[in-house]
């Protein structure tokens, strides 16, 4: 009987009754340098009523080693006293040059040592029997639970052979997928770029004069591909960061020239649903020391997100100052009157792919999902966190906290030096 795995992923263990009542024959390698003990132990096994056993029989360790075929041997008796190695060595030797043979061995002593008892078990026998109990019942009883209880073992280690294929599997589909999606936005990316390009041109009319009308759909293609780039910039960041390769480059900045660059970074699409973008960062903030464009790159996203999901007219501040409640750390809150977002959701807004579903229609240029779990691995690189406060219908805070002083570098970054 074999465990398996069907094809709901469930694995089936066999059950020990089932184990017990199989009455498969047994092939015991019986090892014995006392040929009449050997024989008197075969027989023992021989009169089992439940068991059907077939002896093989050896004398010594080197004539052990030749008959031993572990497709055939289903378990063994050895005597610890044998000539030049013992019994325990024996079975040490079947275990390491046969690993996957699970027949279990049990090991007669003589002489009653406790300590020797205790030494094969641990050295992985199955069971032990002092000499003087062979000739009763007790080599059987030993012998059927050793079996039963090798069954399970095997039972397990398939499982767990199962499971590790499995696991491999899944970990390479996973990895071609990432590199299918870093492929596709690559791929896609460059004719994106040239495309936008000459769009642009168009726009400022540098390939001849356009009217009002050209220059304003012109300019919604431009609106177009940005959200495209930006949409593939994400997919690009997430892969990076599966791949462990999401790197920050840290050097001596102003906090508020960041600020004011991811503003001016977001200003178009403000301006376009007239929603009111109020900074306030504090005079006497230290230098940070930070990846410039990273911290912009999610000061920009929140900044995106919290236009996006504010109603035109809405209001968005940003204010930037020392952390009221950890000392060493300044504090960037994203604060918007938008729609707010339910409890429920927040948990998981953090949460890869995840977007919370009834959004209405306060949205413009719906993303991916993906924007907070980069911001927030991104801000976790400088040893920051992100947290965020919000109540529906009313507006959200989004609140990034980053270490002012020149942190230990983390590896990423050290790897990427
Ligand atoms: P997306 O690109 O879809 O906006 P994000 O990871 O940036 O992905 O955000 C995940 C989800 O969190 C959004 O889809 C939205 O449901 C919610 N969310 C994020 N920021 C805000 C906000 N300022 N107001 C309301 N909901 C927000």
């Amino acid at each position: 009987m074999t465990a398996s795995l069907n094809m709901t992923g469930t694995f089936h263990l066999p059950k020990v009754e089932d184990l017990s009542t199989e009455l498969e024959p047994i092939t015991v390698l019986i090892v014995d340098d006392d040929p009449a003990f050997g024989y008197l132990c075969g027989r023992v096994l021989e009169d089992d009523k439940h068991i059907k056993y077939t002896v093989v029989r050896a004398g010594d360790y080197d004539e052990a080693i030749k008959v031993f075929d572990p497709d055939v041997i289903d378990c063994a008796l050895l005597d610890f006293n044998l000539p030049r190695f013992d019994g325990c060595q024996l079975m040490q030797y079947f275990h390491a040059t046969y690993p996957n043979w699970f027949g279990p061995v049990v090991i007669i002593t003589s002489g009653g040592s406790e300590e020797i008892a205790v030494d094969v078990m641990r050295a992985g026998a199955a069971d032990y029997i002092p000499k003087q109990s062979i000739a009763n019942s007790s080599i059987q009883r030993a012998m059927a639970n050793a079996l039963e209880k090798a069954k399970l073992k095997k039972a397990i280690f398939e499982r767990n052979k199962a499971l590790e294929l499995a696991n491999d599997k899944l970990a390479r589909r996973n990895n071609e997928i990432s590199r299918f999606y870093h492929r596709v936005s690559h791929e896609i990316k460059t004719p994106l770029t040239a495309a936008q390009m000459l769009i642009s041109m168009l726009h400022e009319g540098l390939v001849g004069e356009i009217s009002e009308q050209q220059r304003s759909i012109i300019g919604q293609a431009i609106e177009s591909c940005d959200e495209l780039t930006s949409l593939f910039n994400d997919l690009v960041e997430c892969t990076r960061m599966d791949a462990g390769k999401l790197r920050v480059n840290r050097k001596p900045g102003q906090l508020d020239a960041m600020v004011q660059r991811a503003v001016l970074a977001v200003s178009p699409v403000a301006d376009a649903r007239a929603i009111t973008i109020v900074t306030a960062v504090d005079d006497d903030l230290p230098e940070l020391f930070v990846d410039a464009g990273r911290i912009v790159q999610v000061l920009a996203n929140l900044l995106g997100n919290a236009i996006k999901f504010t109603q035109p007219g809405g209001r968005v501040s940003v204010c930037a100052q020392l952390a009221a409640h950890q000392s060493g750390f300044v504090e960037v809150c994203v604060t918007d009157t938008g729609m707010g977002i339910d409890a429920k959701d927040l948990p998981r807004i953090f949460d890869r792919l995840y977007q919370v579903n009834d959004v209405g229609d306060a949205v413009v240029g719906a993303g991916l999902g993906l924007g907070l779990t980069i911001a927030s691995e991104l801000i976790q690189l400088h040893g920051g966190n992100i947290t965020v406060k919000s109540e529906p219908g009313v507006g959200s805070a989004f609140t990034v906290v980053l270490p002012i002083g020149s942190p230990i570098i983390s590896l990423s970054e050290c790897t990427s030096q």
